[in-house]
């Protein structure tokens, strides 16, 4: 029934434990060895046996009354001493075939045993662990011996199977056990997230006051109880109000160790147990594990307020019972959400679908259907690239900033993509106080590891009462043999409590949805990166193919175009007498135009060099480079007689030297080109950078200026704001070729300026960090 290893065996125990004497102070009911007792309840009794040759280990202090043998007469002997030598080589042959682990057997029926004081046949039942065969001996009811229990259980099933909705197939299953076992009440009862609980389906004597939807505390059915019911399916506990045995001797004397009865059926009842049923007023209980999807979902607890008999056959009915309503419940639960569960199937299609083609997560919260649409909730919010985007009734952007810090910080390295359910937030979180109204529930599904995406639901509050099977509060000490103690409560008064800041739990479906939508998400996200970057690998493919092209085609114009020259030139040289004044302008024209294009395509066939040469990065101290590229501008330097001012000394700085020269050289001709004042000056320098930014040169001049419609546009190939020969010409290339400079370097170029007063070019020369 569960996966889970077999337990490691109990560790010696310093003073051997007998829940009969209740050795430990319990002030905590999770410290409780439920497991290991020492003692069984006194309506059967318990051989523990060697496993290699079936001697009595230990065993239970009833064995005079229920077997007719006292323990000194038994301990040290063969099994066959109790049971006889047939049965003793019945029992060996199981032992040595069968798997006995986890699972006990029904071996034989005893037949009376005339010494005993209690009379009948024995029932007994085998099984193995921690290297011991434990027999367990029951009086067995020859009644049941003519009851059909396979056409009964047959017929239940078949009633489970027709159920509709959760509810009524576990008001079935309550009321087919209670059929089946005659017992006074049959409760389902179901865990809550927090392992309180709630009676979910309830058949009792028409005079018994209903438990029906009452909810009890984590406490009533402690940690170790839980876990001993992870493991079986069946706890029977015919008579609570009869006195325990205890195992002579306490321990194995092999091992030392106590025996682990978690699987048991004569397990002594713990104290606070027997003592929680008697203040209910309840003798006897058989309680029944009910699993969802391999996880304890709930219990069925039978109770019945006198001793009552629970031989193994109807406990193995009872315990197929359960094995099939676990099966079941997954099942029923889907069906009944059926409807809902397509309508959140549908939208999470239609969303992803939408997020896929437009792009971006924000229509998640804008348009229809929206993130509102899929699960019942009052509002919803996306966290995209540092900003959110909300739909319905949601916090404040920064009542939600404070929220994602928490949200990252619940989730460890492994669980960072777990989805977070939780729907009494200020419980949790104490600013959540405030929030009660828009988010006293919150459903969220990060969408990256690094936490800065995320999907969220939202409810607001939902206040209700919840009715208690007795004050949850209520915590008994009492005196006993060896100290204080807890003991369970003593009134089951149904205690009302109004709970507020809550909102209605998230269901199971809900949050299957989000973690379904959270993956298709983070899908569509990805799958955009990779198509960017592959966007990315084409545009520099397409470049490379532009540069190659560019090259060629200048390269290879250059000739015909110097022939055009040619011959122009000779036919004006030949001509030069007969030709009038018209068609002597036109061929200067012609003539004129082969140069300029000749020009053209010299920056052609620069600009294409640009990408085609490898960019070599070295550590250069960029005065030295100024120093040079003002020795290019010398001529232009002299001729407008500026001012060149550098106010502080350049940095080292790690660039390809020969096309940063080429970047400064550029940018100071055409700062001092572009300038019509009577004292021109042009400042070249650097800013500061931010920590880890880098730096940013510029180069500045008290120019003409340019009109802010133009900063692109400058940046274009033979892009020029002026007339052809005004401001000195020039091609128009100049700063398309800076820019590509630039941009091998991993940098960007911009420009900043004050027509009439001057303008400012920044460059970087390494890759900024991302945003
Ligand atoms: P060119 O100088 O060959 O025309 P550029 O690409 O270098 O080509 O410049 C493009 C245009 O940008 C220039 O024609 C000019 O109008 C403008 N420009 C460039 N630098 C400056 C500057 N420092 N001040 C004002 N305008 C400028």
């Amino acid at each position: 029934m569960t996966s889970s290893p077999a337990s490691p065996p109990p560790p010696p125990l310093a003073e051997p434990y007998s829940a009969k004497r209740g050795s430990a102070n319990l002030l905590n009911c999770d410290a409780e060895p439920v497991q290991t007792p020492g003692c069984i309840q006194s309506h059967g009794a318990l051989l523990v046996l060697r496993r290699a040759d079936l001697v009595v280990l230990q065993v239970s202090d009833n064995s005079a009354a229920q077997l007719g043998q006292r323990p000194e007469e038994i301990l040290g002997r063969s099994v066959a001493a109790i049971v006889g030598a047939e049965r003793a080589a019945l029992l060996e042959r199981v032992v040595a075939r069968e798997r006995l682990e986890k699972s006990p057997r029904h071996v034989f029926t005893l037949p009376d045993l005339p010494a005993a004081d209690r009379r009948g046949p024995l029932d007994a039942l085998v099984h193995a662990v921690d290297g011991v065969v434990v027999l367990e001996l029951e009086r067995t009811e020859r009644s049941l011996e003519r009851l059909d229990l396979y056409a009964l259980v047959k017929a239940t099933i078949g009633r489970l199977q027709a159920a509709t909705s959760l509810r009524s197939f576990c008001q079935i299953a309550a009321e087919e056990l209670r059929d089946l076992t005659g017992m006074d009440r049959v409760m389902v009862y179901r865990f809550h997230e927090d392992f309180s609980g709630e009676v979910f389906a309830e058949a009792q004597r028409a005079d018994l006051a209903p438990y029906l939807g009452l909810r009890y505390p984590a406490d009533d059915i402690p940690r170790p109880a839980r876990a001993i019911f992870e493991k079986i399916w069946i706890r029977p506990v015919p008579d609570a109000t009869a006195p325990l045995s205890e195992l002579v001797p306490l321990v194995n004397p092999d091992t030392g160790r106590a025996l682990d009865m978690t699987y048991c059926a004569l397990r002594g009842t713990s104290v606070m147990y027997t003592e929680y049923l008697a203040n209910m007023g309840v003798a006897a209980s058989l309680t029944l594990a009910v699993h969802r999807e391999g996880k304890l979902w709930g219990l069925v607890a039978c109770h019945h307020g006198a001793p009552f008999p629970m031989p193994y056959q109807v406990r193995a009915a009872c315990e197929l019972l359960a094995q099939v309503v676990s099966l079941q419940l997954a099942t029923v639960e889907q069906r009944e959400h059926l409807e809902y569960r397509l309508q959140i199937s549908e939208t999470v299609r239609r969303l992803v679908d939408r997020a896929a083609r437009e792009g971006g997560l924000s229509i998640l919260v804008s348009g229809s259907p929206s993130l509102l649409d899929m699960v019942r909730c009052d509002g919803a919010a996306v966290f995209h690239q540092g900003q959110w985007s909300t739909v319905g009734r949601a916090p404040t952007d920064e009542e939600l900033d404070a929220l994602a810090v928490w949200l990252r910080g619940r989730a460890t390295p492994e669980r960072r993509l777990e989805v977070i359910a939780v729907d009494h937030l200020a419980r949790e979180y104490p600013a959540g106080e405030a929030l009660t109204a828009t988010a006293s529930g919150l459903l969220a599904a990060p969408l990256a590891r690094d936490g800065r995406h995320f999907v969220v639901w939202f409810r607001g509050e939902a206040r209700r009462t919840v009715s208690w099977g007795g004050d949850p509060r209520e915590k008994q000490i009492v005196e006993g043999p060896r100290g204080p103690r807890l003991s369970p409560r003593r009134s089951f008064e149904i205690w009302n409590e109004q709970v507020k800041g809550a909102s209605e739990p998230w269901a199971a479906i809900e949050i299957a949805t989000a973690a379904e939508l959270q993956a298709s998400l983070m899908e569509v996200v990805v799958s955009r990166a990779e198509r960017l970057a592959a966007l990315n690998a084409d545009l520099a493919r397409s470049n490379a193919e532009l540069d190659t092209f560019a090259h060629v085609a200048s390269h290879d114009l250059k000739e015909p175009l110097r022939g055009i020259n040619k011959y122009a030139s000779r036919l004006a040289a030949q001509l030069a007498g007969s030709l009038d004044d018209e068609a002597r302008a036109r061929l200067d024209g012609m003539l004129r135009l082969t140069v300029r294009m000749d020009g053209l395509l010299d920056a052609l066939l620069l600009f294409s060099r640009v990408g085609r040469v490898d960019v070599v990065q070295e550590r250069m101290e960029l005065d030295v480079i100024l120093a040079e590229a003002l020795e290019m501008v010398d001529a232009r330097r002299e001729e407008t007689r500026a001012v060149i001012r550098v106010p502080r000394p350049l940095p080292v700085a790690s660039c390809d030297p020969t096309r940063t020269r080429e970047i400064f050289a550029n940018l100071i001709n055409n700062a001092l080109k572009y300038n019509d004042k009577p004292e021109r000056w042009v400042e070249i320098g650097w800013l500061d950078p931010e920590a880890g930014e880098p730096v940013t040169f510029y180069v500045r001049d008290n120019g003409i200026g340019i009109k802010a419609r133009y900063f692109q546009t400058i940046f274009g190939m033979f892009k020029r704001l002026h007339g052809r020969d005004e401001f000195g010409g020039g091609s128009g290339a100049g700063l398309t070729i800076v820019k590509k400079l630039v941009e091998v370097h991993g940098g960007r170029i911009w420009v900043d300026s004050i027509p009439g007063e001057g303008s400012t070019f920044f460059f970087t020369l390494t890759p900024e960090s991302q945003p």
